[in-house]
């Protein structure tokens, strides 16, 4: 489902904007849909209240938990089954994050990732992005939301630009805590460079204006960098009084090699461009919203872990308004590659850290269930398991 089909039924259930808007702060962030003063059920029109308990059901139908994968420190893969029985991953993360997925299965075939190994098996629906969100939430607060799970989300941008407008306008997430990742496409960014641009506000309801403020502070997922000269950052969500920008997301880029031929081996149907190119359109991305923007690599031991490799990243990314997350390898079944050692990761994170790149180590969560990303679904398709497990505790 579609957020866009969704408002569609709303509308023809008589719902304006403003009903449309308090339906989804209800779902999106799991909470009455009164609001003070104005409850819905002298807000919403009859003909919405009554359509109401099927929309939910439908709602409420989208993804529910299939089992939960504790790992320690915060963090649990949850194994999400959506209404068609497919499954995707989502991963609760440490202080408020949540990762989710965007696709079943993925067409970009990264060699040492799971989700990617039987291709694409279809797309998710924004209504399904969200539901991952609301599922969360059922459990745990989320504040952060990342779009790293399983699936490239430049193959399915529609439904997930939709997600983070839903998320950022109604979901209560801040603006640079949704974090879009991508292998790098064009059409990325073009379409968040639109975002950029101002856009007017919707007709306000009854006379009032549901206009909320982000709050950027205390964010953890996307640092607050100190922006390189010539650097024009907008850290505000809010434009001039009556013009709202579209929500913008922060911009995560999986790199993984600086060397061409390497990296189309690394990420065989990645769009072929340069990484200078893809470093060039991020940095024009991450000064015009203010977030940098935060490079991706997994690290595999003698692959893309040389000094060669370090160099050519310093060389990259010095004067970038943007950071570097090694992410060492989780070990998948069949797969012949390691993550390096710890003393090799450091001396990598070290190494450009003293060049001014701020670069920091990140663990792939979950790899102490097995987790790497798509090996949860993978077993789960496997075995064909029948029954739900539910041990997840509010
Ligand atoms: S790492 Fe990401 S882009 Fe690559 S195959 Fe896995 S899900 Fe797809």
């Amino acid at each position: 489902m579609r957020i866009s089909h969704l408002r569609q039924r709303l509308q023809d259930l008589g719902a304006k904007p403003c009903h449309e808007d308090r339906l989804l702060r209800g779902w999106s962030q799991v909470c009455s849909y009164d609001k003070k003063g104005s409850p819905a059920e002298t807000f919403f029109p009859a003909t919405l209240r009554n359509g109401l308990p099927a929309i939910e059901a439908d709602l409420n139908g989208l993804a529910h938990l299939h089992s939960e994968h504790a790992a320690g420190e915060g963090v649990a893969r949850l194994l999400v089954e959506l209404h068609d029985g497919q499954m995707v991953e989502s991963v609760l993360l440490p202080r408020g994050g949540l990762c989710v997925s965007t696709q079943v299965g993925c067409a970009v075939g990264c060699v040492f990732c799971m989700s990617g190994r039987d291709g694409l098996i279809r797309q998710l629906g924004s209504a399904e992005i969200v539901a991952q969100v609301v599922l969360a939430r059922k459990y745990r607060a989320v504040s952060k939301v990342v779009f790293m799970g399983m699936g490239e989300p430049a193959h399915n941008l529609d439904n997930v630009l939709e997600a983070i407008d839903v998320l950022g306008r109604h979901g209560n997430i801040g603006h640079k805590n949704l974090v879009l990742s991508t292998v790098g496409d064009v059409r990325v960014f073009e379409r968040l460079m639109e975002r950029c641009a101002h856009h007017s506000l919707p007709p306000p309801c009854r006379g009032r204006t549901e206009v909320r403020v982000e709050s950027l502070k205390g964010d953890v997922s996307t640092p607050t960098l100190p922006l390189p000269l010539h650097g024009g950052g907008n850290l505000d969500s809010r434009g001039q009084s009556g013009i709202i920008e579209k929500v913008k997301p922060a911009l995560a880029l999986s790199l993984h090699s600086t060397n061409a031929e390497l990296r189309a081996k690394l990420l065989p149907h990645a769009p072929t461009i340069s990484v200078e190119e893809l470093v060039e359109r991020a940095e024009v991305y991450a000064r015009a919203t203010g977030y940098p923007t935060q490079y991706q690599w997994t690290l595999i031991e003698g692959v893309n872990d040389s000094d060669a490799e370090v160099e050519r990243i310093a060389a990259l990314l010095k004067g970038k308004y943007a950071l570097m997350n090694f992410i060492p390898f989780n070990a998948v079944d069949g797969l012949p590659y390691r993550r390096p050692s710890a003393v090799r990761t450091a001396e990598m994170m070290h190494t450009l850290n003293r060049q001014g790149i701020y670069s920091r180590v990140r663990d792939s969560a979950g790899q102490e269930v097995e987790g790497a990303c798509g090996q949860l679904r993978a077993r789960a398709v496997k075995e064909n398991k029948p029954a739900r497990i539910k041990v997840l505790t509010k």
